[in-house]
């Protein structure tokens, strides 16, 4: 098999040889748990899901390295700025680890719904700060960091001469040097380009920990760079994220590798790409910011309905993971339409008796899927194959083509492989997500009798209550809003 990658690296595809002939090191970086995990983290914990499928079909050992954030990523992505866990600690009054506890169950939750395998290994930040502190003594003794108050900096103008800074992103960091020269003075960093491994906490940081350099906090983009040289080593094969993390946080893994350990962290880069809203970037303050649990129950004004998580994980894979992907409530109606259409002809081949003759060749349909997937992993193209496999299974059905019963079995068996395997599209039916629906109609429902209430048409209120009721739906009116549960049956 030829599986070719794109490497952000070389900005080309390449044939992929692991480093250790059939074992597999990927590195992914995950969520910084502050917040419940929203389309934006479904794009690469699916990308990388698929990834990971593969690759162990193919035949690797797999050890799938993805992150936990719980310390260090301050506001503005940055050296500047509060802890992202400790601000949103303080604003709704729990302690910096019950933020991350809540959001790290809410984001394995919906990955579970979303059908992703887990990683071998989740390590945290917070986990791994004895190692984070060694990476940055390496680097000070190697001559690219430096100690200002109690702070540590990489000073990317003397590792600049040494290794290309800028890469990955393709940013000349000359520019940027010349542009910045004049901030100098105000600020302790030698240069404005350099950026924190180790910072100072100031009186008011919550999260902290003793350093050779004072009470401090590893830097955002060290533990990346600490967490996969301990369990992949100093330099494994694929490291994967966000086109959103190229600039600043990969391109710091990269110097904070070569400046601490004289080597590349990573032979292949893959970044998946972005998720639009109606063609406007996610944002919290465009309010088309969505949360996974939102898609699955409905509960969002940008949303007609609710939706499966297999119809999000259909949607997702139906672009290619480099490609630019628009969220609209149409194009999630049709990926369920072409989600439910595979699932089904699943079992329509199932039920198709064989034939003495095959009338068409199985293997070039098999060799199709692999092709696809092996170029970059295209799952779209492997769906569309999958496709015209559907109207083969059609032809079958209506006996206008032939399988004898080795080939129905192998293709029953690789059309189910691809699809549930290695897609990870879970066979759920029709039925099912209708189901799922009732989300949406509750949300109707009592959206109306809100709308009742406030003018004041009481008779109309209690009757949408009393109604559900009998049919063992139970409704609560909470500070909160309204909620909703199923009657247990006595
Ligand atoms: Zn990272």
């Amino acid at each position: 098999m030829n599986l070719t990658i794109y490497n952000t690296l070389s900005r080309k595809k390449e044939k992929f040889v692991p480093i250790n002939k059939n074992h597999v090191g990927m590195y992914v970086c995950g969520p910084t748990v502050y917040g419940s995990p929203h389309l934006g983290h479904a794009r690469p914990a699916i990308t990388f899901d698929v990834v990971f499928r593969y690759l162990q079909h193919l035949g690797y050992k797999v050890r799938y390295v993805r992150n936990i954030t719980d310390a260090g990523h301050l506001e503005n992505d940055a050296d500047e700025g509060e802890d992202k866990i400790a601000k949103k600690a303080v604003l709704e009054k729990l302690e910096p680890m019950e933020i991350v506890q809540k959001y790290t169950l809410e984001y394995h939750s919906s990955l579970e719904l979303l059908n992703c395998l887990s990683p071998s290994i989740e390590p945290r930040a917070t986990g791994h700060v004895i190692e984070q502190i060694e990476m940055v003594k390496k680097m000070i003794v190697n001559g690219f960091a430096y100690e200002q108050n109690g702070s540590v900096y990489l000073d990317v103008t003397k590792y600049n001469k040494r290794y290309p800074y800028g890469i990955l992103s393709g940013r000349k960091i000359d520019d940027t040097l010349e542009g910045t020269r004049e901030l100098h003075n105000q600020s302790e960093k030698k240069n404005s380009v350099d950026f924190a491994i180790w910072k100072k906490a100031d009186k008011n940081h919550i999260m902290r920990w003793s350093s050779p350099w004072g009470e401090g906090f590893p830097g955002w983009h060290l533990e990346c760079s600490a967490m996969s040289a301990k369990y992949l080593g100093k330099t494994f094969d694929i490291h994967g994220g966000g086109m959103d993390l190229m600039f600043p946080h990969h391109e710091a893994e990269i110097a904070q590798s070569h400046a601490a350990n004289n080597c590349t962290p990573a032979k292949y880069w893959m970044h998946n790409n972005m998720i639009t809203i109606d063609g406007q970037k996610m944002g919290k303050s465009l309010n088309n910011f969505i949360n996974l649990e939102e898609f699955f129950n409905g509960n969002h004004e940008k949303l007609d309905r609710a939706y499966h998580p297999m119809t999000i994980r259909f949607f997702i894979l139906q672009a290619h993971y480099r490609g630019t992907l628009d969220f609209s409530n149409s194009a999630l109606a049709a990926a369920e339409k072409g989600f439910l259409k595979l699932i089904s002809a699943i079992q329509t081949l199932k039920n198709i008796t064989h034939n003495k003759v095959s009338s068409f060749d199985i293997k070039k349909i098999e060799e199709k899927y692999y092709s696809s997937l092996n170029d970059d992993f295209n799952t779209p193209i492997l769906i569309a194959h999958l496709f015209d496999s559907v109207k083969t299974i059609n032809a079958l059905k209506a006996s206008k083509e032939t399988l004898n019963k080795k080939d129905l079995t192998k293709f029953t068996s690789t059309f189910e492989f691809f699809i549930v395997d290695v897609l990870g599209l879970k066979p759920i039916t029709q039925k099912k997500i209708k189901d799922n629906n009732i989300e949406g109609i509750m949300k109707i429902l009592l959206e109306l009798r809100n709308k009742a209430k406030q003018n004041k048409d009481f008779i109309t209120a209690d009757m949408i209550r009393d109604e559900l009721d009998k049919i063992s739906i139970q409704i609560k009116d909470g500070r909160e809003g309204t909620t909703w549960n199923m009657k247990k049956d006595d």
